[in-house]
């Protein structure tokens, strides 16, 4: 069964009886029927306490991109030239310098037509394996490092994963591992990254989780618009739909948010609001809000080895009603998510009692109810110091300090509003997390957004 007809089964289960307690995946398909089904009363509310806290990885580059990696040793090299058809005489091949590299210098990889390999000055560690392993290998220590979830998404014009295709050996190999390494205790995800280095029509790097094939974004004709296209198309890889973020975004790539509309916002739900454990996307995240892309902070860690499994402490939390494939990406395509800098901190909240992550029914009121807690009370840097609440062009409508900060913060403001179109909780903690450069002037933790249904 696709998941696109597991889902209106649901839905249709759930309307049939509404007395039943609901399960938090229906929970979540009925808050979109309420809204697709012109200004219906949202139905009474699942506690946002429904929902298990699940934390994880959702970026990770393995040795099957090959081209690049802690299996190289740091290096000056710089620029990435391309083999391609010469721009004057395209019946032949040449040389383009690509990345403004200086000629002479040593390129830090290569691309032959759409693949890309490493550069050819890059000295491979004699022990390599030491830094980088396959899927299977990331899989393991994230198990081993208490991860409930970890993605793998590889580059998707890595020399090895050419021809693009559904049956290409590295790909299968991915699926496999992935498959192998889920148990009840932990779910393998798989996934790439569509790369858009050199448009037209548009530059960004996206994750696509659980499709069945991919895309080479160098192969020609692949832009954004039919990326976009494809996706709307994309079969999931067994159960769960097909999923996608906005990776590292800058403040105006994806050609300043372009080519929306109702069926890809439904698909691209995510943005990493943090990247690579301490770098923080917000501009992105509210410019992305603000053109109406309805998309959930997450947190990629985006390691290109195996060390930053256990070193890197930012983690994206799913809430979802249990650690399988098919609830944590419901959670994904139902935007259950929040990105912090702190590995364990445990955050959920509702409006007028849909949780995070729902489009409500343009109400004018809005009651929040916000709970936020950290398990590590033996360490005053976890305290929570604020709270705020995040309306459209990022303006903050309400802040929270707690008089005497502790691990728990409850707050329940109601809120008048006829005019936004979102809202988000971003927390604070006394030590501003657990990444290098932990700085508590800044926020620890931004979560999924509300939609109030204009
Ligand atoms: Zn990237
Ligand atoms: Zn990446």
């Amino acid at each position: 069964m696709s998941y696109r007809s597991a889902s209106i089964v649901r839905t249709v289960a759930v309307a049939a009886s509404l007395t039943v307690p609901l399960s938090g995946i229906a929970h979540g398909q009925v808050n979109v029927h309420a809204h697709t089904s012109a200004r219906s009363k949202p139905h009474p509310a699942l506690s946002a306490s429904a929902y298990h806290i699940y934390a994880g990885n959702t970026h990770a580059h393995t040795s099957y991109t090959w081209s690049h990696g802690d299996q190289y040793p740091k290096s000056d090299c710089k620029g990435v030239p391309v083999y391609a058809p010469d721009r004057n005489s395209p019946e032949v091949h040449s040389w383009t310098a690509e990345g403004g590299e200086a000629r002479g210098n040593c390129p830090a990889m290569v691309i032959m037509g759409s693949s890309q390999y490493p550069g050819p000055y890059d000295d491979l560690r004699p022990d390599w394996k030491k830094y980088q392993g396959p899927p299977s290998e990331h899989f393991a220590l994230a198990k081993e490092n208490g991860y409930d979830f970890y993605a793998v998404t590889d580059h998707s014009q890595e020399a090895r994963l050419q021809p693009a295709s559904r049956t290409n050996p590295t790909w299968v190999n991915t699926k496999r591992q992935a498959a192998e390494a889920t148990t009840p205790e932990f779910v393998a995800l798989t996934g790439y990254e569509h790369s858009e280095n050199d448009g037209p029509n548009g530059v960004g790097h996206l994750n696509v989780f659980n499709s069945d094939s991919y895309l080479n974004a160098l192969d020609p004709g692949v832009d954004l618009p039919y990326f976009y296209k494809w996706l709307k198309t994309a079969k999931p890889n067994g159960s769960g739909p097909v999923v996608a973020s906005f990776n590292h975004p800058g403040p105006k790539q994806y050609n300043n948010w372009d080519y929306r509309d109702p069926q890809i916002t439904d698909i691209i739900t995510m943005l990493e609001v943090i990247n690579s454990n301490s770098h923080i996307h917000y501009e992105g995240f509210i410019n992305a809000l603000d053109k109406g892309w309805k998309v959930s902070p997450v947190s990629g860690n985006d390691n290109h080895g195996t060390s930053g499994i256990s070193r890197q402490t930012s983690r994206t939390f799913l809430l979802a009603t249990s650690r399988t494939k098919l609830a944590l990406l419901d959670a994904m395509k139902n935007r259950r998510t929040y990105a912090s800098l702190d590995e364990n901190i445990q955050c959920r909240y509702s409006v007028n009692g849909a949780i995070m992550g729902s489009t409500l029914a343009g109400p004018d009121t809005f009651k929040f109810q916000i709970h936020i807690s950290d398990p590590d009370t033996n360490q005053p840097k976890d305290k929570i110091t604020r709270i705020d609440i995040v309306r459209d062009h990022g303006e903050v409508v309400q802040t929270y300090t707690p008089d005497t900060p502790d691990y728990n913060a409850d707050w329940t403001p109601s809120i008048t509003d006829s005019t936004s179109r979102y809202f988000f909780v971003r927390v604070w903690n006394a030590g501003g997390g657990d990444a290098p450069g932990a700085d508590p002037a800044n926020p620890v933790a931004w979560l999924a957004p509300v939609w109030t249904g204009r």
